[in-house]
């Protein structure tokens, strides 16, 4: 039987594979076992989302390969991200597979957990603070309140080539009758898309807010209205990766900002 009291004792070893959430990017959101796994590497595997800060955590000597876009023209193809982990850790490295935020939120964690399992490899995941619970807490909002929202809906603008598009509308009308708040992942690109959808069934003054490099130096922020998120993406040029956040909760952080409708951008 596993002894559920001490999952550390497996962490460290050589010969197995870790997936960890590096969060959003300060490195002071590290969990103390993300930093103890990445400490105790002798392979660390860097995803795009991840500041070099916390690479620079790794003990000295460490092997770094980037197999986001950083390593090469285009990011590295998740099948070679997957024999490079299998190899190594058979090769007895402790590999660190490190991923922005959480490693199971659109970050491909199930697919290499799924993967790395079939091959008999040893894996176990190390949870990071989510990108889109990061960037409404940077704007000291909620994502639930006992008087605006009953739930959250994390949920990707982007899909995989030939997967269906989101049912905006559907996801609206959910919002509106459950009172949810919905923070978009990968949404700036479909930001126009995003916004005729939900207006089916959402208000047209529900709030918006849009949260670019979450928890880095040059974090960004624009409050808007849901009839006004495409035109402030383009208006304030906030490019990716950034989140989007609709619902209720802002409007606080909407009442706090008396320019709201002149798009003004906080730095924070
Ligand atoms: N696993 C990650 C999400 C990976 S998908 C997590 O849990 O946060 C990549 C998307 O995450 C980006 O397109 C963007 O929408 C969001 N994201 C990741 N890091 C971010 C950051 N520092 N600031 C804003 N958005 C971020």
């Amino acid at each position: 039987m596993t002894n559920m009291n001490h999952p550390r004792s497996t962490l460290y070893s050589p010969g197995q594979v870790t997936l960890v959430g590096a969060g959003p990017g300060d490195p002071e959101l590290l969990t103390i076992k993300a930093h103890k796994a990445i400490q105790a590497a002798t392979l660390l595997l860097v995803d795009d989302l991840v500041s070099d800060a916390i690479v620079a955590l790794g003990a000295p000597g460490v092997r770094v390969v980037w197999v986001g876009k950083r390593g090469g023209c285009k990011s590295t193809p998740q099948s070679f991200i997957e024999r490079l982990m299998i190899t190594a850790a058979r090769e007895g490295e402790n590999v660190v597979r490190l991923k922005g935020g959480d490693p199971f939120m659109f970050g491909r964690g199930g697919e290499e957990v799924e993967h790395l399992q079939a091959e008999g490899v040893r894996v176990s995941v190390v949870n990071g603070i989510t990108a889109g619970l990061a960037a409404v807490t940077s704007l000291n909002t909620p994502l639930t309140h006992r008087d605006h929202a009953h739930g959250v809906v994390f949920v990707t603008g982007h899909s995989k080539p030939g997967d269906a598009e989101r049912d905006w509308p559907a996801l609206a009308q959910a919002a509106a009758h459950a009172r949810l708040t919905l923070v978009i992942y990968m949404g700036i690109r479909g930001a126009p898309a995003i916004q005729n959808g939900l207006l089916q069934g959402l208000d047209r003054a529900t709030p918006v807010a849009i949260v670019q490099n979450v928890s880095l130096a040059q974090q960004q922020q624009a409050l808007c209205t849901l009839d006004s998120l495409a035109q402030t993406i383009a208006l304030q040029r906030i490019a990716s990766p950034a989140v989007i956040v609709v619902g209720d909760v802002l409007k606080g952080a909407m009442a706090l900002s008396a320019t709201e409708l002149t798009f003004t951008r906080y730095v924070g």
